[in-house]
């Protein structure tokens, strides 16, 4: 782990932001408590999440289960082909990702998109060892292992279900229904925050890489033919880009380019994918991302996920590393057409013409009686493959004859026979199947490069300072009240102010013991913004003519700076810094 994780992760477990969780069982690697401020600090960002992504879009935000029956997963892909590779030493037993073994010991990069084989050659060539126990891993055999969680859905093993590795497919599913809430007119989007699992072969960098996560993700359904996005809106924000040219390129680095010059120059390709790009740039910052810490990385052409066709990542650096945090796909209509064919429902949206128009359709005979009973059973299979041929490719019917492919065996029907022609028909509207873009977010790692990237630390009064520079709408304590001193009054009113503050929907801590000195310290750490502190002057008892009556000293964490504020504006002055 680097300086920057270690540091972190012992700030995090002394201060209660994340620990590893059932400890006094000896720990599971990749499962996380959130203490008290980092529930917080992860609620926070969910909050900020939904406002940008759910409530000022104007999308719709479900929630489904975590566990879900295996014809979903059968659907989706992920049974057949969520794996990562793995590698066990023979010696030790301990199991490695082998694409991160390569990635961490050679100069090869995105390993993740060569094959089985081919890893378990470059670790040969390489002579690369167990990193548990340095036994040589050549010629050991390098597999596919899938990440999903499995169970069993009720008593008995005949109904296998799997905890969802993405909240994506608990929307997809659902694509009926929700295109009826909609009432069928796209373009529309429908978001999810909700916990992931993933099986991962070594958890490793703190909350980075672990079996059971939080995403937040929106699934934007549009109509490829119609929908544009509103670019508008973004087209002057400037993307820190690192395309897959400028990955390749001898002194390729991140490229700044405008929304509008990104497209242009067809660096982004999609420019659904380009509006989220700009959208999610200012909520990066918004939510305390360090933007000089932050990139826009393309896919390479090998590591495309099977159903994406141009995706780009969002990552911080972490402790040296560029980490990704946030995935942005333009997936097709990959998955609609997936559960569609499985499930043999309706996955697409009717789209209702202003007008209704008559069309020409090619038509064939309906119950095909002109087949006879020589086809037997397959008569209708004969009949449904000419009549889906008339509508995809009517020039088929020219000739005398027309041959169909029905289960691997050719037929070949006379043209005449098949009572072929063309009718006119009123059509209402028709069936459109959206195309899908996604910009699928992980809370972990962003809590985790929020948390990095706020660290900062100083020197006040001649004492070294460690402290969280959290915008103050993220921090998990928006104000700490402290009375000067325990006596005389004063605690009485530093309560009391703590109190009301909460009513005015404020989250306080109240602290008494120790130093002030101390106190502001212990603040500073988990980056409460503010510290307000009663003192003689309050109570009309300290020194001078008691002008201060009223009034507390209100401290801003990173400047250390501090006024005087009347208490009765407290409440709004403090909720007005907070919201910015
Ligand atoms: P990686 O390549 O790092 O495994 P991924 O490409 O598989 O990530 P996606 O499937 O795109 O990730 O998932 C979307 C988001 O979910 C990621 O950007 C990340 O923030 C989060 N995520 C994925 N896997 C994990 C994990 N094991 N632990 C924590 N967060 C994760």
């Amino acid at each position: 782990m680097s300086d920057e994780g270690a540091r972190l992760t012992e700030l995090a477990k002394r201060r209660g932001f994340f620990l590893q969780s059932a400890g006094a069982y000896g720990g599971v690697s990749g499962f996380y408590t959130y203490g008290p401020q980092g529930a917080t600090l992860k609620e926070n960002l969910e909050d900020a999440w939904r406002d940008r992504y759910v409530t000022r879009e104007g999308h719709m935000e479900i929630s489904a289960p975590d566990v879900m029956p295996e014809a979903v997963f059968e659907a989706s892909g992920h049974l057949d082909g969520f794996d990562d590779m793995i590698i066990e030493c023979p010696e030790c037993g301990a199991s490695h990702r082998a694409d991160h073994l390569v990635e961490d010991n050679t100069d090869i990069e995105e390993a993740e998109s060569i094959s089985t084989e081919e890893i378990a050659e470059i670790i040969a060539e390489h002579d690369l060892v167990c990193p548990d126990c340095g036994t040589e891993l050549a010629g050991e055999p390098v597999e596919d292992f899938n990440l999903m969680f499995e169970t069993n859905i009720g008593p008995g093993s005949s109904s296998p279900g799997y905890l969802r590795p993405e909240t994506a497919q608990g929307i997809f599913v659902e694509f009926p229904q929700l295109a009826e809430y909609a009432r069928n007119q796209l373009p529309f989007g429908v978001a999810q925050i909700g916990k992931a699992y993933r099986n991962e072969i070594s958890p490793r960098k703190g909350l980075i890489r672990v079996r059971e996560f939080t995403q937040a993700e929106l699934e934007h359904f549009i109509d490829p033919e119609e929908d544009e996005p509103p670019l508008s809106r973004v087209e002057d924000v400037v993307l820190p880009l690192y395309s897959a040219e400028q990955q390749d390129a001898e002194d390729g680095g991140i490229r700044e380019l405008t929304v509008r010059e990104a497209i242009d120059e067809g660096v982004v390709t999609s420019d659904w994918v380009a509006f989220y790009l700009g959208l999610s740039t200012a909520w990066y910052e918004r939510v305390g991302v360090d933007m000089d810490r932050f990139r826009y990385r393309q896919h390479l052409p090998g590591e495309l996920a099977h159903y994406a066709s141009d995706c780009w990542d969002a990552e911080s650096e972490l402790g040296g590393d560029w980490v990704e945090i946030t995935g942005f796909a333009y997936r097709g209509d990959y998955d609609l057409k997936k559960h569609e064919e499985h499930s043999g429902e309706d996955f697409s949206v009717f789209k209702q013409y202003d007008e209704p128009v008559t069309v020409e359709r090619p038509t064939v005979d309906p119950d095909m009686s002109v087949l006879g009973p020589e086809f037997g059973g397959d008569a209708a299979a004969v009949a449904a493959a000419l009549e889906d041929l008339a509508e995809r490719d009517p020039d088929a019917f020219d000739d005398d004859e027309v041959t169909v492919d029905v289960e691997g065996e050719a037929y070949t029907v006379d043209v005449e026979a098949t009572g072929f022609g063309v009718e006119e028909v009123t059509e209402s509207g028709e069936h459109v199947r959206p195309h899908v873009v996604e910009p699928s977010f992980g809370v972990g790692r962003l809590v985790y490069t929020v948390l990095a990237h706020a660290y900062a630390e100083d020197e006040v009064d001649g004492e070294e300072r460690s402290y969280l520079s959290l915008p103050p709408e993220m921090a998990p304590t928006t104000v700490g009240v402290f009375p000067l001193m325990d006596r005389d009054g004063m605690g009485e009113e530093a309560r009391d102010l703590a109190s009301r503050l909460r009513e005015a929907g404020l989250e306080v801590t109240y602290d008494d013991s120790g130093a002030i000195g101390r106190r502001y310290r212990r603040q500073d750490e988990i980056g409460t913004p503010f510290c307000v502190t009663v003192d003689y002057d309050t109570l009309g008892d300290g020194e001078g003519d008691g002008a201060q009556a009223g009034t507390v000293t209100v401290r801003e964490r990173d400047s250390t700076e501090q006024r005087r504020v009347a208490i009765d504006e407290l409440a709004g002055t403090l909720t007005a810094l907070r919201d910015g």
